[in-house]
């Protein structure tokens, strides 16, 4: 099957450091900055940036109907650090609307102020039994987890990897370390959707 054209979205934020590791992980990535864009990605990825900002952009860019619409119907989305805020259904600080495309509730800058920035070897049963080299900047932790999400690693006993069906969240920053194993999780992922969809049947995360 040909390489997954996974969009980046490029309103804001660490699209860069996205892109290049999407490459390197097997994948071809692009920047989504428009709808007509969007529209011929088979899965997408929210990168880490400002929340407030992005979610106020998505709605001007018109991006933020057709990004629900693909998503509830399967296509996969991966949110990392600001991504995951911008899916989740709650965000306990934050009064402003969501995607709600993950049953989580999420807190904003949560590991406190001496850790706004720190690389932690995180265990990630689901990646083998190596640690992950997990980078954390200003990182939101999970405080709720609806009945389907899987609840993947924790640091310090909070939720900060999550799946729900075709929808991954990160509260740390794969794309910044050379360890290319959440990446590789979330292509076998597309890859799934995309042979369901050749299929023709609903797609199910297994
Ligand atoms: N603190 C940011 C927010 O609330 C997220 C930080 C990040 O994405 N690195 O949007």
């Amino acid at each position: 099957m040909a390489e997954p054209k996974v969009g980046v979205l490029a309103l804001q934020g660490d699209v860069d450091e996205h892109l290049r590791a999407l490459e390197r992980a097997g994948a071809a990535p692009y920047a989504v900055k428009t709808p007509a864009e969007f529209e011929r990605a088979d899965a997408l990825v929210v990168p880490g940036g400002e929340s407030t900002t992005v979610m106020k952009l998505l709605e001007r860019f018109g991006l933020d109907a057709p990004i629900v619409e693909r998503v509830r119907g399967g296509m996969p989305l991966w949110g990392t650090c600001m991504g995951m805020i911008v899916a989740a259904r709650d965000v306990a600080d934050l009064d402003q609307p969501t995607l709600d495309l993950i049953d989580i509730t999420v807190r904003r800058n949560a590991f406190g102020r001496q850790n706004q920035s720190a690389e932690v070897p995180l265990p990630i049963p689901a990646l083998g039994a190596s640690a992950f080299p997990a980078i954390f900047i200003r990182a939101p932790w999970i405080e709720r987890c609806g009945p389907a999400v899987e609840l993947l690693a924790k640091r310090d006993g909070r939720g900060v990897m999550v799946r729900e069906r075709n929808v991954l969240a990160t509260s740390f920053h794969p794309e910044l370390t050379a360890d290319q194993r959440v990446h590789r999780f979330f292509l076998a992922m597309v890859e799934r959707f995309k042979a369901e969809r050749f299929k023709g049947k609903n797609f199910t995360a297994a």
